[in-house]
């Protein structure tokens, strides 16, 4: 029997955040991959611990771990959630096993400047992350930005009667903004994750997508990011996947279309000839940029899903993009 001894974490206020915290704005900013790059290192280690988990517990080798590992996460969002399911985990052990870094300074990387653009950044903050709180605790600390934020809201924080339910939980998100006192209009959820925001989208809160850590089909969480041809043909299948997992929407040859096209565009490799053909037909100026630079550059988002209010490649381009519009 899993133990839920962590869900009574309260949401305490710690300490006053540093920096512009006017205004009506609440950033909630998603951590991995949104403020800072996640796949160069701790991913990669995330997956290997999960994997090396996931073999203890069902006695297998690490090739039918690492199978299961993604199988859970493409079925459930989370390997986690699949673990608790099948094989009964407790959860805060799966967490600390698949997040504990020593060397967790060498791993961390963030863009110059961070904790001086997120301070500058008008509204509250408040970080939603899908990891545990130690560990999302960690990263802020290496970051340098442990202090913009007024709470941390970890995994630990995200049990829903009685049921863990992450990001892209509705429930979970109406009962926090509930919680908080955060009407939904001022809400901003600021991820790398795409399907996070088009879950989320219909909440009423406004949503903004961080794009510059993108590197594979299915950045959300610890995943396969395999190299060269292996990668192309995972990135097809990811793709099959994506646009069946949407079979069952009303509109699914709409989504599975506008998925394939930010999924792809999301790749930082150069764009193929149905990419172009679309981000051309999209005629949108990012869409001829890209169509025209596509044998020199790499590619770039063509596309902005009705689900996006905002797309940034980092929180440099929000701040830049937020003064701007004078908001
Ligand atoms: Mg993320």
């Amino acid at each position: 029997m899993p133990s839920h001894a962590s869900r009574r974490s309260p949401l305490r206020l710690r300490h006053r955040p540093a920096g512009n915290n006017a205004g009506d704005t609440v950033w909630l900013f998603d951590l991995d991959n949104t403020l800072h790059d996640a796949s160069h290192a701790i991913f990669p280690a995330i997956n290997a611990a999960m994997t090396a988990y996931v073999a203890r517990v069902l006695a297998c080798d690490d090739d039918t771990a690492s199978r299961v590992r993604v199988d859970y996460w493409k079925r459930y969002g989370a390997t986690l959630l699949g673990m608790i399911r099948h094989h009964g985990v407790d959860p805060a052990d799966f967490l600390r096993a698949a997040h504990e870094f020593p060397d967790i300074e060498e791993m961390v990387r963030v863009r110059r400047g961070l904790a001086a653009q997120l301070r500058r950044l008008p509204g509250r903050k408040v970080l939603l992350t899908n990891a545990p709180q130690d560990y999302a605790r960690a990263v802020l600390r290496v970051a340098g930005i442990e202090h913009c934020f007024e709470r941390v809201v970890a995994i630990e924080q995200m049990w829903v009667h009685g049921d863990l339910r992450p990001k892209p939980d509705r429930r979970m998100l109406r009962r926090l903004l509930a919680r908080l006192r955060i009407a939904p209009g001022r809400a901003v959820l600021v991820e790398d994750t795409v399907s996070h925001l088009k879950r989320y989208a219909g909440l009423g809160i406004r949503t903004a997508w961080i794009t510059g850590y993108l590197r594979s089909m299915t950045p959300s969480r610890p995943h396969d990011v395999p190299a060269g041809a292996a990668r192309d043909a995972a990135q097809q299948a990811a793709l099959r996947a994506e646009a069946q997992r949407h079979a069952h929407d009303r509109d699914a040859d709409r989504a599975a279309r506008q998925e394939a096209v930010t999924l792809v565009a999301a790749e930082n490799q150069a764009p193929g000839p149905r990419l172009l053909a679309e981000a051309q037909q999209a005629g949108g100026n990012e869409g001829r940029e890209a169509g025209g630079t596509a044998a020199r550059q790499r590619a770039r988002m063509v596309h902005r899903p009705g689900y996006v209010d905002i797309k940034v490649q980092s929180v440099h381009q929000l701040h830049r993009r937020m003064r701007r519009n004078g908001s």
